[in-house]
């Protein structure tokens, strides 16, 4: 790996300060070629139990300090990112594939909710309460829950963890992470700048290993932790919440999306296209907010199609590090299976491959972004997350209908409505069951705002102020005459 500082390519876990080795090795492959990037420890339950006691020792000290003093360490830790920027996004495309310029993306998207909580944390504010005894005073305060576990996803290997770390963090909690053990390089690299910027021992503890459930069963359930965040499939996050349930320890779910991308017939079909390459394409489809259905009404229907087929012929599929490269691989071979099973799936019950719909010559884990028409609802490509570059397109006449088709899910991460007509535009915004909807738009995620799902896809929120209420307990005080 050609970076231009080599200490940011660490292969160890992160505990109380030091990198530990482990007697078993991970091998960590660039998805692109295969090629061997790393070997890294391979984390145990003993680890992680190893690395909540270090967090929870770290506590008391690192929950003393005043929102200045921490926020202060946080924008060294941000600004450090920004410095390595080059490193960070080499080091993401090669283990997770994505291509260079999303993965730039990513490492600044990530980085800003460091910064943003860095801001956030000195406004913590509790309340004095109007009393219903004039003898007794009234008041709230809001104090940091204690040691936060996180488990994260491979898809965004960077921002998926700041997005937890920096609100928790920045509440005064101390951190365990366990990133998924594909994308391990980028969260080593973090904790690596984390102590650069001045962290403290044991306020950023990071454990990976091959054992997910072994480690996670110490995660969910250690008395030490006191919240558990998960960002990954919902199959998981099930598994972890009954986990949680047994010591009652709070908890956040970031699961998975069944998108449906609505273009009505008033919709700008440019602006529609656009915003469906964009939310569908984007990391090769493996995103929880990825389009899963789009439905376009019968009377733009040839029109939109056409125009994303163009956009998609239009697509570069390579190396994440090879110039002018828009689309990578996929994450691993079982996942590009299972892509090209869909397809082939979905034209045997009668769907048209219009674009793509193959393997391809680049290596074992490339699948040609696709375009699909004559989908129908019941099918298994509208029903499952999708996870991949398909784009499946259905017909629809009628606006309740199609709203009624949309919330047929038991998911409710992220929707796409596309109309130029405001009053339109708001009642559809308003009838979708999803924790975010985007309208005219496909990339919607920012600091400043709270994402998260309803129904199955998940359990509180990420982002903006929101998501800062999640690593804080409310504590209410009585004062008696
Ligand atoms: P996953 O299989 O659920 O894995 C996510 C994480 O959980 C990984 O770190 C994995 O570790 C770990 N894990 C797996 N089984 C576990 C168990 N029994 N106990 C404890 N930990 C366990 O999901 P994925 O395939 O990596 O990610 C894709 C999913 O994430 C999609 O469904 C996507 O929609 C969702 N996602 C949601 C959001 C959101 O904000 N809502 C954002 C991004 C992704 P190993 O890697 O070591 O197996």
């Amino acid at each position: 790996m050609q970076l231009t500082d080599k200490q940011l390519l660490k292969t160890q876990n992160y505990i109380n300060g030091e990198w530990r080795d482990a007697a078993g090795r991970i091998d960590v492959r660039d998805p692109a070629s295969g090629e061997l990037l790393a070997e890294i420890a391979d984390g145990t339950a003993a680890d992680a139990q190893e690395a909540v006691v270090a967090a929870a020792a770290a506590f008391p000290t690192w929950k003393s300090k005043t929102a200045s003093e921490r926020a202060a360490v946080l924008k060294r830790w941000h600004q450090l990112i920004l410095d390595n920027i080059d490193d960070l996004a080499l080091i993401l495309t090669l283990e997770q594939g994505k291509p260079l310029a999303e993965a730039r993306g990513e490492i600044l998207y990530g980085a800003s909710y460091i910064e943003w909580y860095a801001e956030e944390c000195r406004r913590a504010y509790g309340q004095t309460i109007p009393t219903h005894n004039p003898a007794m005073r009234l008041q709230t305060i809001r104090q940091p829950v204690g040691v936060v576990a996180c488990i994260t996803p491979w898809n965004f290997p960077n921002a998926m963890i700041t997005r937890k770390a920096a609100p928790a963090l920045a509440a005064g909690c101390t951190v365990v992470i366990k990133p998924a053990s594909e994308t391990p390089l980028s969260a080593m690299a973090l904790c690596e700048l984390a102590t650069r910027a001045g962290l403290p021992a044991g306020t950023i503890n990071m454990v990976v290993g091959s054992d997910a459930p072994a480690l996670g069963q110490v995660l969910t359930q250690h008395p030490q932790v006191a919240k558990f965040t998960f960002t990954g499939s919902t199959a998981v996050g099930k598994i972890l919440m009954a986990q949680c349930a047994s010591g009652v320890k709070k908890m956040s779910m970031e699961l998975g999306g069944n998108a449906p991308f609505i273009v009505f017939d008033d919709a700008d079909l440019d602006t529609a296209v656009s915003a469906c390459v964009a939310t569908k394409f984007r990391n090769a489809g493996q995103t929880c907010v990825s389009t899963n259905r789009i439905y376009v009404h019968e009377s733009v229907h040839d029109a939109f199609v056409e125009k994303l087929h163009a956009a998609v012929a239009e697509m570069k599929v390579g190396h994440g590090c090879d110039e002018g490269v828009t689309v990578g691989p996929l994450i691993h071979r079982r996942a590009a299976e299972r892509v090209a099973q869909l397809v082939s799936e979905t034209a045997g019950a009668g769907a048209k491959v219009e674009f793509g719909g193959d393997f391809l010559p680049e290596g074992e884990n490339y699948f040609a972004p696709t375009v699909i028409t004559g989908v129908s609802d019941e099918m298994r490509i509208a029903r499952e997350e999708i996870f991949g570059p398909l784009a499946p397109v259905q017909k629809f006449t009628d606006e309740d209908d199609v709203i009624r088709r949309a919330n047929d899910t038991p998911y409710g991460l992220a929707a796409y409505v596309m109309s130029e007509n405001i009053r339109r535009a708001n009642r559809v915004v308003e009838a979708l069951e999803y924790g975010m909807v985007a309208c005219n738009a496909g990339v919607f995620s920012t600091t400043v705002a709270p994402f998260g799902g309803s129904k199955e896809s998940g359990i509180g929120r990420e982002g903006g102020v929101e998501g800062m209420a999640e690593f804080y307990e409310t504590k209410y005080c009585c004062f008696g005459a």
